[in-house]
């Protein structure tokens, strides 16, 4: 017959002193619903109830036997007291073979727990979990015992340790634990007994407008310096002055009290084309936080302050990461609606634009990468949408058109023909050459609903 855990555990303790946890660890998987101290206690109590039945029937040999071992490497106080009423002797052990390096590291718990809360006091959160970094020492130990007795129902120091370290903690901060989106993560590395935090960033959607040409959507470093300053960019280190970007976030970070931010948006518009309409969608990410409940109208209102006349953020809400995910994939499926000013090197009847605008519905274009962008693009060709154009002259070299297409379409270029590399162009279908010579982003449709249902 094969071993039962009992006696593989009277096995394992006659080698190795062990406390109820580390011991109940050991067949953690056995009869869930209690705690591993419990288990260890129950197998040391049955351990000692069978040792205590020799001694009654007379067996002192097999009964020291019993004994020794849970007065000594059990650590157990009740056979301590039963060995010395009996006259058995022991050598008497205190530190644990699995869970002790200088102390036990589950020992710390009530300290740390101290500490975290007393860190966090800086930090608004409501849901947090736990991590730790054990000792690689310890946990090669059990993995020892665990092969060498075939364990197979053991649980892992370090999970052990994160439950029993999160329930402490959620005691004292009485907040949730949250095992997919924590807001706040704490590791506990054992070996340098050190408290660290995770601040997982705070999402914030909403939608820009651009009133002022000339501003980047992200901050644009001198390229001579690369930011460090320089005689070209008169030491700023910027090619451009400011951005979409830090106009949106550095208020943020203010009021945030957050280290850093990003903005991620649904594709972008020229640095000289403005963004009007209802905005573009974008969403702020915030990393490590200390303030999460922020008041977004606040927000909006310092934002638009700041960037008055220039940039200005609406519909902002609390969001998530999965939606800066879906912007980015979205941004090429999306339909946006331009208005550009076009200046005609030849003067076009109304006939040829009605034309025209017949030629471009619903129809495929192919563009190659522009000539300026094509340093900082692959060049290939892009077959993209265009559902509509509608032309109105202004002047008579001058058009305004207004254009309805597939997100990622350049405009620009759909206009100019970019030499050839855009097909079908305005400039090749009004057979003279046409340039852009404003653009405005006028709505984006970004196929998803505006708010989450
Ligand atoms: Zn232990
Ligand atoms: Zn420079």
């Amino acid at each position: 017959m094969t071993d039962t855990m009992i006696d593989v555990s009277k096995t394992i303790l006659n080698e190795y002193p062990l406390c109820n946890e580390c011991l109940g660890r050991l067949f953690a998987w056995l009869a869930t619903g209690t705690t591993n101290i419990q288990r260890g206690r129950s197998i040391k109590l049955v351990l000692l109830m069978i040792g205590d039945e020799f001694l009654r029937g007379g067996d002192r040999k097999k009964a020291s036997e019993y004994l020794q071992i849970l007065a000594g490497n059990g650590m157990m106080k009740s056979a301590r007291r039963l060995a010395k009423d009996a006259g058995i002797p022991f050598e008497l052990k205190e530190t644990c073979h699995l869970c002790t390096k200088d102390d036990s590291v589950f020992e710390r718990i009530p300290r740390i727990t101290n500490e975290v809360d007393e860190i966090l006091q800086d930090y608004e959160f409501d849901t947090f979990l736990v991590g730790s970094v054990p000792f690689p020492q310890l946990v090669e130990r059990q993995d020892e015992i665990c092969a060498r007795y075939n364990l197979l129902n053991s649980e892992p120091l370090k999970s052990s340790f994160n439950r029993e370290f999160g329930k402490k903690l959620f005691e004292k901060l009485k907040r949730e634990v949250d095992f997919s989106k924590p807001e706040i993560v704490v590791i506990y590395d054992m070996l340098k007994d050190q408290i660290s935090l995770q601040v997982n960033p705070l999402f914030i959607f909403g939608k820009y407008r651009k009133l002022e040409r000339g501003i980047p959507q992200s901050r644009w470093d001198c390229g001579e310096c690369k930011g460090k300053g320089c005689e070209e960019c008169d030491g700023t280190g910027r090619r451009y002055l400011d951005s979409v970007s830090e106009y949106i976030g550095k208020p943020a970070v203010k009021i945030a009290h957050a280290a850093r931010f990003k903005v991620h948006a649904a594709g972008r518009e020229d640095i000289d084309a403005l963004m009007l309409g209802d905005g573009r969608p974008f969403v702020l990410e915030l990393s490590e936080p200390k303030k999460r409940k922020l008041n977004l109208e606040v927000l909006a209102h310092e934002i638009n302050k700041e960037a008055y006349g220039k940039i200005e953020v609406h519909d902002l809400e609390f969001s998530e990461r999965s939606r800066a995910q879906d912007l980015k994939k979205d941004a090429s499926e999306n339909i946006k609606e331009y208005v550009a000013s076009i200046s005609t090197e030849k003067e076009i009847s109304e006939e040829l634009l009605r034309i025209a605008e017949k030629r471009f519905k619903d129809i495929e274009i192919e563009q190659r990468t522009p000539n300026r962008v094509a340093h900082r693009r692959s060049d290939l060709v892009r077959v993209k949408h265009v559902y509509e154009i509608k032309l109105k002259r202004k002047e008579k070299l001058l058009l305004e058109g207004s254009f309805k297409v597939q997100g990622g379409t350049y405009i620009k270029e759909l206009i100019s023909g970019d030499e050839g590399r855009t097909k079908p162009s305005l400039t090749e279908v009004l057979e003279t050459p046409c340039l852009c010579t404003e653009l405005n982003v006028t709505a984006i449709y970004t196929g998803k609903p505006d708010h989450n249902a």
